[in-house]
């Protein structure tokens, strides 16, 4: 009788390689569809680019390419249900805020989203008193959450689906027979699935064989908290507040983020005092009541660009192999939109959005 497979050899559906927002949020979706997921990761869960994010939901923004806005739309939308159900499911909170954006755009910049629209002198005074801004200020229905919230809420509601865990691993490369993806190989062991996904972030290049396009893309964010300990009543300003020097993110308990620089820096993950200063003073420039506040914490975490600055989702020369990665400033955004339409992807329905123009062959 021919041996089939191995019954000593444990095997699953689904491998995941890295557990950032875009891995969690695949991981869960797919157990939605009762795959048998691992998800391998080198650190950590959600300790990369997923921790260091600032967590704008900035579907409005000017800068959102054109061929990414649908994507974006489907992914804001679906933020608040997203959000509910993994809260539900973890008991975590990921800060979810509507208070919207309010926006200064440079001179040459417009945004025409349904729901933005420009703020007199007076409703800007009255939404936000205490900002400073030289020229007109835009509302923008947005939403920002707290990935670091997010991603251990993801991380748990995972666990709770029955999501399977290797952390400290880091996948090298994955394993092939007859052309078709097989599995993955970490330095300590091998593992055994149908399908393999790529979400290593900016690291995806650098598991073999294939060169899945990523570089870091480095951004340091400088976290700022009431200076006196008596403070309490939420955050000192309401809004995500975007100007062409800085933008400003309010959490709920109180800190403000105020980010970020965007720079080819390799895999340095480290700040500088100077950058540290210079995006407070930005800060302060536009809202002169961070007076107030004192400098808590600085960090840099390494963004996933692409070479054309798109995600990069879809299957790869490789049958069974794909990617879900590159998604560059904007992945704590497109991470509910990307689950769901990789799960329809990798379980052979047709993905609710056209996935075409983000390829992994479109780099030949
Ligand atoms: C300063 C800053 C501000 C940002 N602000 C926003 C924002 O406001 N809104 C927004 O939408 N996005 C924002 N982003 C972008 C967002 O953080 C990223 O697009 C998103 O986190 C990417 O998620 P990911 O899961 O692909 O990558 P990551 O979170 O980096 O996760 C990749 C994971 O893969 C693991 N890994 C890598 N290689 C391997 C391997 N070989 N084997 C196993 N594991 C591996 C890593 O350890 C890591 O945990 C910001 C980013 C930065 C740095």
């Amino acid at each position: 009788m021919p041996v089939l497979y191995n019954r000593n050899v444990k095997h699953w559906d689904v491998i995941i390689v890295g557990g950032g927002v875009i891995g969690l949020s695949l991981a869960m979706r797919l157990r939605d569809y009762h795959r048998t997921v691992l998800l391998i990761e080198k650190h950590e869960p959600a300790g990369e680019a997923s921790h260091a994010a600032g967590g704008m939901i900035a579907n409005c923004d000017p800068h959102t390419p054109a061929a990414l806005q649908p994507l974006a739309d489907a992914s804001a939308s679906l933020y608040p249900e997203f959000v509910r159900e993994v809260e539900l499911e973890s008991g975590e909170s990921a800060d979810l805020r509507d208070a919207g954006t309010i926006a200064v755009f440079a001179d040459d910049e417009v945004s025409t989203h349904t729901g933005v629209h420009q703020l007199s002198a007076a409703d800007l005074a009255h939404l936000e008193p205490s900002l400073c801004l030289d020229r007109p200020a835009w509302y923008l229905p947005e939403r920002c959450v707290d990935p670091r919230g997010l991603g251990l809420a993801l991380t748990k509601a995972c666990k709770k689906r029955g999501v399977d865990f290797v952390t400290g691993s880091q996948v090298l490369e994955v394993l092939t027979a007859g052309g078709r993806a097989t599995g993955a190989r970490t330095s300590h062991a091998s593992y055994h699935s149908g399908i393999v996904v790529n979400c290593a972030g900016a690291w995806a290049s650098q598991v073999a064989p294939l060169v899945i396009p990523t570089r870091p893309v480095k951004g340091q964010m400088v976290c700022v908290v009431p200076q006196s300990s008596t403070a309490h009543g939420g955050p000192l300003i309401q809004h995500v507040v975007r100007t062409p020097d800085i933008y400003i993110i309010p959490r709920s308990d109180g800190r403000i983020l105020l980010g970020a620089t965007v720079e080819e820096a390799g895999f340095d993950k480290r700040t500088d005092p100077q950058t540290v200063q210079r995006l407070y003073n930005a800060g302060l420039q536009a809202a002169p009541v961070l007076q107030s506040t004192r400098i808590h914490d600085a960090w840099a975490g390494l963004r996933p660009g692409s070479p054309d600055n798109l995600p990069i989702l879809g299957e790869t020369a490789i049958p069974g192999y794909f990617a879900a990665t590159g998604h560059y400033r904007d992945g704590i955004m497109l991470a509910p939109a990307t689950a769901n339409a990789m799960v329809q992807l990798i379980t052979g329905q047709q993905p609710f959005l056209d996935l075409s123009p983000f390829s992994p062959l479109r780099f030949g």
